[in-house]
């Protein structure tokens, strides 16, 4: 290839970084500057650029435009600053990217399949130029972050989620390959844009649904085999529990929304343990919003307390109560609510209002994942905190703008006392002379690891106990001196380590289930799961 070519491929580009011998090698002399960098001083400068920006979705749009110029720098630049980026490439900014997708979209980052790729899938996934995949990440664009029905825009969340796999987990980006599905919008908003650049029709549902994503299902097994991830991402709840389902027998899949957030929270919830004293089965839950997220994390909390306890999930069911958009979810309610929330429906007289469920339950720990902000009100805050001396509160929606509470209001009103987590970020607070640093539930400490974990067994199905095994994993990686600080979650600085336990434990869990495929098994399955992570540092050509 020309000089001129390579400068312009994003895989191998280097810049400024190539050496004197690599730009007489392969024609680069003249097209380059004379200096050469070094890929630590590309970051340093390239850090600079971004920190220049005041508004995040300009430092977003630098980020992506490094993505398609030079892959490898993009990569250092996340690991090196993921604390910092990682608000960035993710919630809450990827959110507003996609909100505004439509017109800063520039080049395509992955394949869109729309309706009208009917009957012709598998042609369109063998256009796209990577043949070895391992992860896929798609979505419907149903339910983006708690921003709603984006449509086709919704790429942003499958481009995102990809590239903190790489990131995080170690995934090389060759095997990574974002999906949209495209079947329509029912946002208004959208269809009467000019520049929208999806279906300008309402969704499609029913059979015609069902008929795209098994079409799709099947092309993905048939081009890349079975032992290809397929995560489901922000879909909406009416689809969602019934795609995990459907397809969890015959493919590896996994939703993030319900078993990768149900996996971050559980975590939380283990190693705060430490913080407030007694087990998981000591508590009594209580969430506002009762969908993916709220269902899924009940469940698996009822499930560890069940393994924990041997008592049986019918019973650890009990200690955990949801209120929905028509209030706490009782056994009155149970013929009309949708499947996954019967198990939920306790005996109990019906409550409306979030405050008074809160009065008759009694919770310890609060969880919010309605998607709808300012829901935990003082009055709220202030219950919690009257009935526990240490309330548990997890304010986890998403994006920034419809977190229940903020840090602020969750230590504020609890004069001090509140144990809080967050979905989005928020910084560290000072109440009464004293500093509080918020964690954050943040489903990108799980799902590289557990992703990681899944493709170095071979693994050809997930199973509940593997995301168990996730959370154990990540809670053992919070430090004393993390508790000290009042944090539920290790900082974000030593994610690939991270990553790397909770991969050996998920793969751990898939041979002892016999559901990996990788054979003999590694002895050493935290050091294999380093082995297997790709480095963004620089290769030579010569
Ligand atoms: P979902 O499936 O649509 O569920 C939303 C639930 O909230 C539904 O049960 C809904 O009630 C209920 N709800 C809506 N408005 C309400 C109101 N005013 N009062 C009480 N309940 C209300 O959505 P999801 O996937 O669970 O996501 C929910 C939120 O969690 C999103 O903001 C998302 O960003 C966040 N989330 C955070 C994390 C994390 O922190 N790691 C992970 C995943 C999701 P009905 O069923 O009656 O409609
Ligand atoms: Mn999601």
């Amino acid at each position: 290839a020309s000089g001129y070519s390579l400068l312009r491929d994003p895989h191998h580009n280097k810049g400024l970084a190539f050496t004197i011998r690599e730009r007489d090698a392969h024609f680069l002399r003249g097209l380059l500057p004379p200096t050469v960098a070094s890929q630590d001083l590309q970051v340093k400068k390239m850090m600079h650029n971004i920190r220049q920006y005041q508004v995040p979705l300009q430092k977003y749009m630098a980020m992506m435009d490094l993505q398609e110029r030079n892959q490898r720098l993009f990569y250092k630049l996340l690991i090196d600053n993921v604390e910092e980026l990682l608000p960035i490439v993710y919630t809450p900014t990827v959110g507003e990217a996609c909100q505004k997708y439509g017109s800063i979209f520039m080049r395509p980052q992955g394949l869109f399949i729309s309706l009208k790729e009917k009957g012709k899938i598998l042609e369109v996934l063998r256009n796209w130029p990577e043949k070895n995949i391992q992860v896929i990440v798609v979505t419907d664009g149903e339910r983006i972050l708690g921003l709603g029905d984006l449509g086709c825009q919704g790429m942003g969340i499958p481009v995102g989620k990809l590239s903190l796999y790489t990131a995080l987990g170690g995934i090389r980006p060759s095997a990574c390959l974002p999906i949209t599905i495209d079947v329509g919008t029912n946002n208004e908003k959208l269809l009467n844009d000019e520049f929208y650049i999806g279906l300008k029709q309402k969704r499609a549902t029913g059979q015609e649904y069902a008929e795209l994503l098994d079409e799709f299902m099947m092309a993905v097994k048939q081009n890349y085999g079975e032992k290809v991830l397929i995560q489901f991402e922000d879909f909406a709840n009416h689809n969602a529990f019934d795609l995990l389902a459907k397809y969890g027998t015959t493919h590896l899949v996994f939703n993030d929304d319900i078993q990768g957030t149900a996996s971050v929270v559980l975590a939380g919830l283990v190693a705060g343990q430490k913080l407030v004293g007694g087990t998981l089965a000591d508590h009594r839950f209580l969430f506002l919003g009762a969908g993916e997220a709220g269902t899924g994390i009940a469940e698996l909390i009822a499930l560890e307390m069940s393994k924990q306890t041997k008592a049986p999930l019918e019973e650890t069911r009990k200690k955990i109560w949801l209120v929905d958009s028509k209030g706490l979810i009782v056994s009155s309610r149970k013929e009309s609510l949708q499947q996954f929330k019967k198990p939920w429906a306790h005996e109990h007289e019906p409550i409306k209002e979030l405050v008074d469920a809160v009065k008759a339950i009694r919770p310890t720990v609060l969880i919010g994942t309605s998607g709808v902000g300012r829901t935990f009100t003082k009055e709220v805050v202030e219950a919690m905190a009257s009935i526990n001396e240490k309330p548990i509160i997890l304010a986890l929606s998403n994006p920034t703008s419809q977190s229940e509470c903020t840090a602020e209001e969750a230590y504020t009103w609890s004069q001090g006392r509140a144990i809080f987590a967050s979905g989005s970020p928020f910084p560290p607070v000072e109440y009464d002379g004293k500093v509080f640093v918020p964690g954050q539930a943040n489903n990108a400490y799980i799902f590289p690891g557990l992703g990681l974990g899944l493709i170095m067994s071979g693994a050809i199905r997930v199973h509940d106990d593997m995301l168990l095994a996730a959370s154990e994993a990540l809670a053992a990686q919070v430090s004393q001196e993390n508790f000290d600080r009042g944090l539920l979650y290790p900082p974000f600085t030593n994610i690939r380590k991270i990553s790397a336990h909770i991969a050996a434990n998920v793969a751990a869990k898939a041979y002892e289930l016999g559901l990996a495929t990788r054979l003999p098994e590694p002895k050493d399955l935290v050091k294999y799961a380093e082995s297997c992570m790709y480095s963004p540092a620089y290769r030579n050509y010569r």
